[in-house]
């Protein structure tokens, strides 16, 4: 029995970034207290997949603590074997019940991929993850940008349950949920795609 099932925890996600966008954060579990819980282990009750970028930091931007998030962050929140093993041990040996793939507006990483030029082999690696979402929307569509990046977002969850056998099992058992957000910088608001 999990301590947090998934359903709580998307609404500890909601309700923590109405804090934060709204100007209220409480700031919970970052005391001496909360670090000496962690020594009995980690109960993480969602993971979060997102980007590198400086302005989007999961534990702040749903006011969460120490032990609360699982946060897994790489540039363009892309999804590779590292990522998937990543998540594979919070679900299975932590439990945690939701993950995220979190992606935003104005990424300097879906822009780059979109911009084709990458400047060395491990960058162009990253917008090769990136490529099929570019490929899946129209160069002509109104906000292009932020469209790949939803896009991505989207292909990034389907990978995660399509190339992980356990991530599928778990989900198929109903144990798990696996969805896409999608974060504003300037509002501080977070949607769920
Ligand atoms: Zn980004």
């Amino acid at each position: 029995m999990k301590d947090i099932n998934k359903e709580q925890a998307l609404e500890l996600l909601i309700n923590g970034n109405k804090r934060f966008e709204s100007g209220k954060s409480q700031y919970p579990n970052q005391d001496a207290k909360r670090r000496l819980e962690g020594l009995n282990g980690q109960h993480p009750f969602a993971v979060v997949i997102g980007c590198s970028d400086s302005r989007i930091p999961p534990e702040i931007l749903f006011d969460q603590g120490i032990g609360d998030l699982f946060v897994i962050r790489v540039a363009g929140n892309i999804i590779d074997d590292a990522v998937i093993g990543s998540v594979e041990y919070a679900v299975k040996q932590l439990e945690t019940s939701l993950v995220m793939v979190l992606g935003h507006n104005l990424c300097g990483a879906v822009q780059t991929a979109i911009s084709g030029v990458e400047e060395s082999k491990y960058i162009e690696v990253i917008a090769e993850k990136i490529q099929p979402a570019i490929d899946a929307v129209s160069v002509d569509e109104t906000d292009y940008l932020d469209k790949v990046i939803r896009k991505n977002v989207e292909l990034m969850v389907d990978k995660l349950t399509t190339s992980s056998q356990i991530l599928n099992n778990s989900l198929k058992s109903g144990e798990i949920a696996f969805i896409g957000g999608y974060y504003d910088i300037a509002t501080g608001k977070f949607e769920i795609l």
